[in-house]
């Protein structure tokens, strides 16, 4: 008993050690504005401003430094050229940066590099206004899924255009699966159930947790031990409205700082060359550890009950959810 204490005790010590010795910076990102969320909320301007007041509330106090990434198309068009500006508005008098996230959220997969940059400028206008009334610039760009372009020649198309038009590519070391916990989340609020709404919230942070404790040392090998100031994707959704500042306590429980995304890229390891071209929206953590030659460790998986329930109907969500046993 007392072995296995003191054994525990030294472990925890040792970690601590471990994050103390690291200086941990992160740059959080959200995709997907103004929201990811039903089709009638994205034709509602009155709700779509109570949804960006609401989150940058919930965001100011943390002080995030984050930055955001529009897909103008999300809004209906009957309503996008008179809500989006003042929504975009609102972000930005929170503090926040924001980045091109294309028009349409379109898939480079199924679609010409010619017809992908057309969707970037398409997205363009509105951020760009918003941020020149202030003195910023328009230079982030966030590709959808993570799809770089699946064959050399679309991924260097991309490259070019995206240079050419002078946007910054705005890389995730962070990847992970907060959409699926999102769309869970979702269909919990659609049939109120407000236990579960608490489960998946409680789930998505263990499972944040455990992407960190794999990710954080795979960081380190790319760079001789030193962790890397890491890249952050979330989304705009329900699901961080209420549980991001618990994401936010883990990363600060960690000993993170969190710092723009201009100052996260200004670390080395975003000059590492990136030689990886596949039909998959990766970390970049993956595309330089293939680029240097060494096997791709994955992150890990959401618990199959949130597998199950992102691929359901909202209408079996109670009973999956019954079905598990583990958290
Ligand atoms: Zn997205």
């Amino acid at each position: 008993m007392m072995r296995a204490l003191i054994c525990g005790l030294a472990a925890a010590l040792l970690l601590a050690q471990t994050a103390m010795a690291q200086d941990r910076r992160v740059a959080v990102t959200f995709d997907d504005l103004p929201f990811q969320a039903d089709a009638v909320t994205m034709c509602d301007p009155a709700r779509l401003m109570a949804i960006a007041h609401d989150f940058t509330a919930m965001l100011k106090p943390l002080d995030t430094h984050a930055t955001a990434f529009v897909n103008a198309g999300r809004v209906c068009e009957a309503q996008r050229d008179a809500v989006l500006p003042r929504v975009l508005n609102v972000w930005l008098d929170a503090g926040l940066d924001l980045g091109n996230h294309t028009f349409s959220h379109i898939n480079i997969h199924r679609t010409t590099p010619e017809a992908y940059l057309a969707d970037v400028d398409a997205g363009a206008p509105a951020a760009r206004a918003a941020l020149e009334a202030r003195g910023m610039r328009l230079r982030w760009f966030r590709h959808p899924y993570l799809f770089t372009g699946e064959t050399p020649a679309k991924h260097d198309a991309l490259a070019a255009g995206l240079a050419q038009r002078g946007y910054v590519i705005a890389p995730v070391t962070l990847d992970n699966n907060d959409w699926m916990f999102g769309d869970v989340y979702r269909k919990a609020e659609q049939i109120g159930d407000e236990a579960l709404k608490q489960r998946i919230g409680a789930a998505y942070v263990a499972y944040m947790t455990a992407v960190l404790d794999v990710m954080e040392p795979y960081s380190a090998e790319l760079t001789g031990g030193r962790e890397p100031a890491q890249v952050l994707l979330l989304h705009a959704n329900s699901l961080n409205q209420a549980w991001y500042p618990q994401i936010h306590a883990l990363y600060l429980a960690r000993g993170y700082r969190f710092v723009p995304l201009e100052a996260a890229l200004a670390d080395p390891i975003y000059a590492h060359a990136d030689t990886f071209v596949a039909a998959n929206g990766v970390s970049w953590l993956h595309r330089w550890t293939q680029t240097d030659g060494r096997p791709i460790r994955w992150g890990p998986k959401p618990p199959a009950w949130i597998v199950a329930a992102n691929a359901a109907p909202a209408s079996e969500l109670e009973a999956i959810a019954a079905n598990q046993t583990a958290p």
